[in-house]
């Protein structure tokens, strides 16, 4: 691997290497060729979803009491990277199902959870997270998706937007206005799409088209309050506290990108020739692979870093939102090297580093943009809120 050593247990090692092999000899030629930027249908997904949960993807976060393997947050990451390396594609779901799954046994009525929690974790069935709305975005406090309570149900109105997951989704975690006061007037709602029905409309991206990104209409749409996660208004300090490690899942996202285009653009620099030499012995493109290889290890110790606070049971808002920060804008630097040490062939569909730097540029904007994040680290450093 043409990164720098991180220090791994036995264990994490082992399962690292034996996820690799498997990604490199079976899902890798799938998103390289016969998916790539074409939408793989939902029953390939979820075959892939299923062997991924043997290796500790989507199971890792749930606790062997709920069913799960109970990993620590370090194991689940460096899982996660391999993922992402391999595709980032793939990474959408996995990433969304384990933040569906952790949320359903960290708050869900055990009710909720024993109807959808084992699906999930099997892979065999989908989640979606429905924060975003068209008018949206980066304050989450503006939620307008209204559910109002007739009797025993929540009449749900509104539209979600970018919602990953969502054509493949058996159900929504949606964050409704239940109130209008705007701290403790948001409350997330299961809706179930067989029994309580939503609409679903793909979004065309720049990349990211091999998974689901979708629009979700709801009109009317009525489900019972047994359905509510947790309690009613407390969705809000919720959101934001998962944030902080599903953002850290993100920045690895973003390192899986980064280092998959240093290890293509590595492999080119040895073989191209120009000037009588392969590129790699020219001292710019020198500098440039030791640039890349030293954002892209700097990008993953920031998310280690995080992952070790989480395991330690301790807050890390502001060391995620570096990590995301970093990370997310290490990749965009990254794949754009990578497509530059390829010359003319790094702008064709013939090499991947086209498909990363498309990719790349996606990864600074989902779970709070690069503003965001440097808004929360101001925050910390300050105490004082620029937003
Ligand atoms: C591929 C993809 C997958 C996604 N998946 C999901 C999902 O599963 N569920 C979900 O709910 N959402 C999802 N999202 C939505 C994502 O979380 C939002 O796109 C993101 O929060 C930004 O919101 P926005 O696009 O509305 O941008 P806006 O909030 O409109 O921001 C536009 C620009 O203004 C900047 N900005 C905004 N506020 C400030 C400020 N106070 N100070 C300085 N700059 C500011 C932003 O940084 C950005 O540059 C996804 C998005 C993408 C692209």
């Amino acid at each position: 691997m043409a990164v720098g050593k991180v220090i791994q247990s036995d264990e994490q090692a082992m399962a690292v290497d034996g996820l690799r092999r498997f990604l490199a000899a079976e899902v890798d030629p799938l998103f390289s060729k016969d998916y790539r930027d074409r939408f793989m249908p939902r029953d390939v997904m979820a075959g892939l979803m299923r062997r991924l949960s043997d290796f500790g993807l989507v199971s890792g976060v749930v606790s062997p009491a709920a069913g799960g393997l109970g990993l620590d947050w370090l194991t689940s990451l460096m899982l996660f990277e391999e993922v992402a390396a391999c595709s980032v594609d793939l990474s959408v779901p996995v990433l969304i199902n384990a933040f569906g799954a952790y949320l359903l046994e960290q708050v869900a009525s055990p009710e909720l959870r024993a109807r959808y929690l084992p699906g999930l974790i099997a892979g065999d069935s989908f989640v979606s997270m429905g924060i975003s709305e068209p008018g949206v975005g980066s304050n989450v406090m503006e939620v307008r998706t209204r559910a109002r309570r007739d009797g025993d149900h929540w009449i749900i109105s509104g539209e979600k937007t970018w919602i990953s997951n969502g054509a493949y989704s058996d159900f929504l975690i949606c964050l409704c206005r239940t109130s209008d006061d705007p701290r403790d007037g948001l409350t997330q709602i299961l809706i179930d799409r067989r029994e309580h029905g939503y609409e679903v409309r793909g979004i065309d991206k720049i990349a990211f088209n091999s998974q689901s990104t979708a629009q979700i209409f709801l009109d009317d749409v009525r489900v019972p309050v047994a359905n509510t996660i947790g309690e009613e208004g407390g969705a809000l300090k919720r959101t934001l506290a998962h944030f902080e490690k599903s953002r850290a899942f993100v920045a690895m996202q973003a390192v899986g990108l980064a280092r998959r285009a240093l290890e293509e653009a590595v492999a080119y620099a040895k073989g191209r020739r120009q000037h009588g030499k392969v590129i790699a012995g020219h001292q710019l493109i020198a500098a440039m692979l030791a640039e890349m290889a030293t954002q892209v290890d700097a990008a993953r110790l920031l998310v280690h870093r995080a992952a070790q606070l989480f395991d330690a049971g301790e807050r890390a808002e502001m060391e995620a939102a570096m990590a995301k920060y970093f990370a997310c804008e290490a990749a965009v630097t990254v794949a754009r090297q990578a497509v530059q040490i390829h010359g003319g062939n790094g702008v064709t569909r013939d090499f991947l580093v086209e498909k990363l730097a498309r990719e790349a540029i996606v990864c600074p904007i989902p779970e709070g943009t690069t503003q965001i994040q440097q808004l929360i680290i101001a925050r910390a450093l300050t105490g004082v809120a620029a937003f």
